[in-house]
């Protein structure tokens, strides 16, 4: 089977000593795929390395900072609180 190629050189989110990140967020990111160009931004400056290069959060690991939000040149992306 041929492997997908990439076209950033990614980190994969990894469970840490206090578990998965993920259970930390209070709001989680939106991307509005009409102001996102693909810049790879957001990717790049994800902390636990959550977004893929389709700009899909893993929700496992998102803790919810807004990092991504903060960075993104388009303002593509709204950070919406969470009801759990
Ligand atoms: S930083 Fe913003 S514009 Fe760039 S890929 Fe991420 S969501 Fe899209
Ligand atoms: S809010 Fe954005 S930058 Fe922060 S962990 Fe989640 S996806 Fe990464």
């Amino acid at each position: 089977m041929k492997r997908k190629r990439r076209r950033l050189a990614l980190s994969e989110p990894v469970e840490g000593a206090s578990g998965k990140t993920g259970s930390w967020r209070t709001y989680q990111p939106l991307v509005n795929r009409e102001l996102c160009n693909q810049c790879g931004l957001c990717v790049l400056y994800c902390p636990e390395a959550a977004i893929s290069e389709e700009q899909e959060m893993d929700l496992r690991f998102c803790k919810g900072c807004g990092i991504c939000a903060n960075e993104c040149p388009k303002k593509a992306i709204r950070m919406i609180r969470e009801e759990r």
